[in-house]
């Protein structure tokens, strides 16, 4: 096998790796943006472990491999047949009533999204009330993770990568391309979090909304292809690989059809992480929790910025 096919076999590999609710730098990006739309005083303590919340906002991806039934956290698959027991017009159903309809063993199976946000609420809740940093930083993160995930259309199918219908790859091209091409120009600035007093229901709403669009997610691009008369793909080099990409011609007009929606999407993320975090600080009797950030808050901004200041307890 020539070293450029090998390459092109290994960046095909990693597409399907990597094929996990949003890219890693649009995570990334949300958790940052999520510190900064914060109101005080969470604004003051969440913003001096900005980074950190940064960086781990893919944790939750990288455990798929490594921790049994992580991955099914990450998606509902709600067109599944094996998931037609869930009636969600006759009302949200809980994890326990879904579990009698379904199995238990059908939901692990077909994904356990909206419910593992409520389980990660009330975890970050928990952490919140016992004042425990560590548990804190970590269980934001998760929980800004998932719902972030929850707000990808692709994340609430069976067809999650368009392989029962042709169009493999589609979910690197929607949650990874288009932003790469065109988040710059995207309007990221999200509205102000709000306090959310139900938070399964929140949950469920965001997967359904979501859903709604993953039958133009699909049709789109489709209809685009059959019309496109030239190469569709693109060789680019990454650092060491090389990876087939989707021409940036024909991605603007996918961007276009889609009026908005990764847009619109990425920045329902950004204010629906924000409010939770939120919520869950209120939820927990809203906790003074200066001493726990107290260091690193009066640790300037340009000591953070050197490494200067005591280690955040999440670290490592
Ligand atoms: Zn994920």
């Amino acid at each position: 096998m020539s070293s450029e096919r090998f390459l092109l076999l290994l960046s095909l590999a990693l597409t399907v790796l990597f094929c996990q609710g949003w890219g890693f730098a649009v995570h990334r990006h949300i958790h940052r943006s999520a510190v900064d739309a914060l109101p005080p005083p969470l604004h003051g303590w969440f913003e001096t472990e900005t980074e950190w919340l940064r960086a781990h906002a893919v944790d939750a991806d990288r455990r798929k491999a490594k921790v049994p039934k992580e991955a099914p956290k990450h998606y509902l698959d709600l067109d599944a047949p094996a998931l037609s027991c869930l009636d969600v017009s006759k009302g949200l159903p809980s994890f326990d009533c879904a579990a009698e309809a379904c199995t238990e063993d059908t939901l692990w199976s077909y994904g356990v999204l909206p419910w593992n946000i409520q389980w990660t609420y009330n975890r970050l809740t928990r952490a919140f009330m016992e004042k425990d940093k560590a548990q804190i930083l970590q269980a934001a993160s998760d929980l800004g993770h998932y719902a972030s995930d929850a707000h990808v259309p692709l994340h609430t199918s069976l067809n999650y990568n368009g392989q029962l219908t042709g169009q493999d790859g589609i979910h690197g091209l929607w949650e990874t391309r288009l932003p790469e091409l065109y988040g710059d120009r995207y309007w990221l600035v999200a509205d102000a979090p709000e306090y959310v007093s139900d938070v399964l229901e929140w949950s469920w709403n965001v997967v359904l909304e979501s859903h709604s669009s993953v039958d133009s997610v699909l049709r789109l691009e489709r209809e685009l292809v059959a019309e496109w008369p030239g190469d569709l793909l693109v060789r680019e080099e990454r650092g060491r690989v090389v990876q087939k990409q989707r021409v940036p011609e024909w991605c603007a007009l996918y961007d276009q059809a889609l009026e908005g929606m990764v847009e619109r999407r990425w920045r329902g993320s950004i204010q629906g992480v924000a409010s939770l975090w939120m919520s869950a600080w209120v939820d927990a009797g809203q906790p003074n929790l200066d001493s726990l950030f107290l260091d690193r808050v009066k640790c300037g901004w340009w000591k953070r910025r050197f490494g200067a200041c005591p280690k955040s307890p999440g670290n490592g």
